[in-house]
């Protein structure tokens, strides 16, 4: 079977066919050949016998003829008479000659030697008898009747029966060679019957191999195909041989690699972090709430750790994006060999953030794990032959002493790293002191994940006026915590902290969401004001906020220039490199780009020109004093002309009266927002403000859209 399956399918109903057809071809030639043999026997047969009882009778018949004409001579007294006869007996005896001559050279009479010896013997005594005869008649007519019937007729006698004897050995020779022919055919038959059975059993015995060779590795190969459909990618491989199928089952094994591969990359982007190769976020959450299935089955602990590399920004800010990467990898190479087991997972969910779960141990074998991680950074790295002191602060939560669900032991871990963070105490262990802190923001945000669930934020709107015209085109959407025992919470109290633990991911995507779905509807009412909505430096950095925005503007149907992003100047300092790819992919949708907060950072107005930016605010600080403090006059006028010039709206914030706004609009400040013309209000506030303010200012002055 192995030498068959290394045989091209083609070669192997070749060769069978062929063997086949070569068998079958040598049957008839064989059968042709046996009948041509048999009947040329026949036929020799037929002939000879036939000649040779025609020359025994002809003989016969012109001995005894020749007898009857020596009879005549007695009868006949004048010689005269007799001279005819004589001429008669001497044809007679030429016949009679001739026949025994022909008898004597024919082809089979070596096999009758004996009985043509006995007829030449028998012959030549008649024939001197019967000479001895005629020789008398002409002496003595009596004589010669005597020797007639002495000595002449018993030898025609004799001769006769030696030539009978003749005849019947002939046709007994005869009868023996038929039965010979006989022979030779049942022997023909007989062979010419193997032969069709060795042809028909060839024949069958190479379909069944030919079958079998083909359809049994066919079955496996079709079993085969279908595991790799259903992904099972490690079954058996058939013996594969050099022939079609054994080409096909390679060409199955090679795709099956090909998934494999594609498989374990997908595996490798979708759960591992492409800079560190560690876990990341989805995997790491997904393989937390299977440890704590685990753990509440099992009733072992379980322990978390929240590690934030501090000061990391600055690093990035003074070393560059590229050096910053560098630190990370050669950070995640310090955990990795902390001596961690191999049970627990340490991950890197965004930026400079690392988590760690230890899937069986408390909170001392944690806080142990915490020390040596904090210890495993304590020796400076070096990169480009320059030592960098790294550190970092790490809060620890565990199951079941500080929370039974994953959202709770991350808030907790994320507050214990916050609370390290602020003291400087390189890690701390969750405590619910911690939650009853004097600290009022702080007890307030281990409720912060669940906020978005339970629906507790609402967004505030805040008009931004055209000038000199002083309409509604663009509006700032605030978000609000409305917290069920506290109140209304502003966002300064928690956007730090979101920032800090990243959860600001959820915020901004429950913003983004919120802030255009109410946009549309506005648009959709004949309402097409433009939406500002802020975001932080995290979600520039740990999120991929291009796909996000598109994914919510498709949702909500809402025309992506009507859309504008305030990005801090920090948060593009942050990590320059990135910043500026996700901007430009944000421009290139139509999303409109601002900088919030102008004058509080150190970048640029040269640098800033360089993004896709559209917009520019002007920081509440500069403008509030611009009428008392020549200073910051000097800043807001200053900053004022650079952004015309390079073709930037300029927008000031923080107007809260009318002299700010005659300055402001002297000089040349294309839009400003403040208390002035309205303080953040909710939606339903916002329309009646809306609805006052376009009625005051006369027709619908909604123009002057890009
Ligand atoms: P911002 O983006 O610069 O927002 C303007 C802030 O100035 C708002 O404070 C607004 O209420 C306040 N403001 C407006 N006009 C005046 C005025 O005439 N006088 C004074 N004194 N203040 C004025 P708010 O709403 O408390 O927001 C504070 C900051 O929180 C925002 O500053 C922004 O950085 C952040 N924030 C607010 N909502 C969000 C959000 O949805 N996502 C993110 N990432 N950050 C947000
Ligand atoms: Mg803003
Ligand atoms: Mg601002």
């Amino acid at each position: 079977m192995r030498i068959l399956s290394n045989t091209r399918i083609a070669t192997r109903l070749s060769l069978a066919f062929g063997a086949v057809l070569a068998t079958m071809g040598f049957m008839i030639l064989f059968s042709l050949g046996q009948i041509e043999n048999t009947t040329g026997s026949s036929q020799r047969l037929a002939t000879a016998s036939l000649n040779t009882v025609t020359l025994a009778r002809d003989a016969q018949a012109a001995a005894q003829a020749g007898a009857v004409h020596l009879h005549e001579l007695f009868m006949l007294p004048a010689q005269s008479q007799r001279i005819p006869v004589y001429t008669t007996i001497d044809a007679q005896a030429r016949k009679r000659e001739a026949a025994i001559s022909a008898l004597l050279a024919a082809e089979d009479a070596p096999h009758y030697r004996s009985q043509l010896d006995g007829v030449v013997y028998y012959r030549d005594r008649y024939v001197n008898a019967f000479d001895a005869t005629v020789e008398a008649v002409e002496l003595d007519v009596d004589v010669a009747r005597a020797q007639m019937i002495a000595h002449t007729m018993p030898a025609l006698e004799d001769m006769l029966a030696a030539l009978d004897a003749l005849v019947t050995a002939q046709s007994e020779r005869a009868t023996l060679k038929l039965l010979g022919i006989n022979t030779l055919k049942a022997e023909s038959r007989d062979a010419i019957l193997s032969l069709g059975g060795v042809a028909v059993l060839l024949a069958c015995l190479s379909a069944l191999a030919i079958t079998r060779s083909i359809a049994r590795p066919l079955a496996q190969t079709e079993k085969l195909a279908r595991d790799i459909a259903a992904g099972e990618l490690g079954s058996m491989l058939p013996l594969a041989g050099k022939d079609e199928v054994g080409g096909l089952i390679r060409a199955l094994d090679d795709m099956r690699h090909g998934i494999a591969a594609r498989e374990t990359r997908i595996a490798d982007l979708a759960f591992k972090d492409s800079l560190t190769g560690l876990p990341n976020r989805t995997l790491f959450i997904d393989r937390l709430r299977q440890a704590l299935e685990a753990a509440r089955s099992s009733a072992h602990p379980l322990s978390l750790l929240v590690l934030d590399i501090d000061r990391f920004k600055t690093v990035n800010n003074v070393l560059g994006h590229p050096v910053g990467d560098r630190l990370l990898v050669q950070i995640a190479e310090r955990l990795k060999s902390a001596g961690l087991r191999d049970s627990d997972l340490l991950a890197r969910i965004a930026g400079d953030e690392f988590r760690l779960l230890l899937p069986t141990q408390d909170v001392d074998q944690a806080v142990d794990v915490a020390r040596r991680l904090i210890g495993a950074l304590h020796e400076p790295i070096e990169l480009d032959g320059q030592a960098i002191d790294v550190s970092a602060s790490v809060g620890i939560a565990s199951f079941p002493a500080h929370g039974d669900s994953a959202d709770v032991l991350m808030s907790r871990a994320d507050l214990a790293m916050y609370v390290a963070k602020q003291g400087g105490d390189g890690f701390v262990c969750f405590d619910s002191m911690l939650e009853r802190s004097t600290d009022q923001g702080l007890s307030l945000l281990s409720d912060l994940r669940r906020a978005v669930d339970r629906n507790e934020l609402t967004l505030h709107f805040q008009p931004k006026m055209k000038l000199p015209e002083r309409t509604c085109g663009s509006v700032e959407a605030l978000v609000r915590w409305r917290h069920p025992t506290r109140g209304m919470i502003p966002p300064d109290q928690f956007i730090p902290f979101a920032e800090e633990t990243g959860f600001i991911r959820n915020i901004t995507c429950w913003v983004l969401e919120s802030a255009c779905a109410t946009a549309a509807a506005w648009a959709r009412d004949g309402r097409p004001l433009d939406i500002n909505v802020n975001v932080s430096t995290r979600d520039l950095v740990s999120m991929d906020l291009p796909s996000v925005v598109a994914g919510v503007l498709a949702r909500q149907g809402l025309n992506p220039a009507l859309l504008c992003l305030e990005i801090t100047e920090s948060a593009i300092m942050g990590d320059p490199t990135l910043a500026l790819a996700s901007l430009s992919r944000l421009n290139e949708m139509g999303v409109r780009l601002s900088i919030d907060d102008f004058g509080t950072g150190y970048s640029s107005l040269a640098y800033l020109k360089k993004l896709p930016v559209q917009e520019l605010k002007i920081d509440r600080s500069f403008v509030m004093n611009l009428d008392r403090d020549s200073g910051d006059a000097m800043i807001v006028r200053s900053t004022i002309e650079l952004a015309h010039n390079f073709g930037l709206q300029v927008v000031a914030e923080g107007v809260e009266n009318e002299h700010i706004c005659q300055t402001l609009i002297r000089l040349g400040c294309d839009e400003a927002q403040g208390y002035h013309f309205g303080r953040p209000m909710p939606a339903d506030d916002f329309d009646e403000w809306y609805r006052g303010s376009v009625t005051a200012a006369g027709p619908v002055q909604r123009i002057a859209r890009r």
